[in-house]
């Protein structure tokens, strides 16, 4: 399946038409944005780790039976994925207080909840992806009440699976950020990527950060930070 014409092109992916109308080929690039695109930069090989490990991820959620846009890995930055439309929501699932969350709530990183929250963001650049009540979001007509109960219960699936599998690496899941897209058939699947750029992962052991806010917070050792991330996924693979 080969590339025809660029009908997209994001931060960090474009996405190219196929010859099926209903796939898509994703190539994965180095770059890196952060604060809403107000820091922009490269990093170097991230493109290639982001793809494996993206799709390394969503296959073990296939197996699990979350469905997923995955269809076919075709080289170290491209992948076949199924078309969607994105649903405009960033599915936010957090199990320690970190980043936002810690900031807009006046507390400190590393507090563990009880219970994972699980927040929506409008994804709207240009609107600073403001934070939704489920109510917002049915109000502006982003997802149906039905819509929204099944992707909270498919994110919090989900973040029980990859918790799961980060623990095994020695690898604590902090938070994360997911999209889901329809398919022409209505059904709502997992999109977009599953990487250290959408994942906050801390060593479990040192609780050193493995993920794009080692570039986000200038903290150094960032290229170093997401190879370690894939070496310890592809050790606990076998
Ligand atoms: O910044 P915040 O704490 O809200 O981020 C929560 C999680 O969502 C982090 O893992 C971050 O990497 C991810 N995220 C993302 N894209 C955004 C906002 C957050 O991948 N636009």
């Amino acid at each position: 399946m080969g590339k025809r014409q660029q009908l997209y092109e994001g931060k960090a992916k474009k996405v190219f038409a196929t010859d099926d109308p209903q796939l898509l080929i994703v190539s994965y690039k180095d770059d890196a944005t952060a604060f809403n695109g107000q820091k922009k930069g490269t990093i170097k090989g991230k493109g290639v780790i982001n793809n494996r490990m993206s799709n390394k991820l969503m296959q073990r959620l296939e197996k699990a039976g979350i469905p997923t846009h995955f269809v076919e890995e075709l080289s170290e930055r491209d992948t076949l994925v199924k078309k969607v439309t994105i649903v405009p929501l960033e599915v936010i699932v957090r199990n320690i207080a970190a980043g936002s969350f810690a900031k807009r709530y006046g507390i400190g990183e590393g507090k563990a909840f009880s219970e994972p929250c699980v927040e929506f963001s409008y994804k709207s650049d240009a609107l600073g992806d403001p934070l939704l009540a489920d109510s917002h979001v049915m109000a502006l007509g982003i997802a149906s009440a039905e819509d929204l109960e099944f992707i909270r219960s498919t994110a919090l699936k989900i973040n029980a699976l990859l918790k799961e599998f980060w623990k095994g690496c020695g690898v604590t899941l902090v938070d994360f950020k997911i999209e889901f897209g329809r398919t022409a058939d209505g059904s709502i699947i997992l999109a977009d990527e599953i990487s250290p750029d959408t994942c906050r992962l801390w060593d479990s052991a040192t609780g050193e950060k493995l993920d794009k806010d080692r570039f986000r917070r200038d903290l150094g050792g960032v290229e170093e930070a997401y190879i370690e991330v894939m070496k310890r996924l592809e050790e606990h693979e076998g």
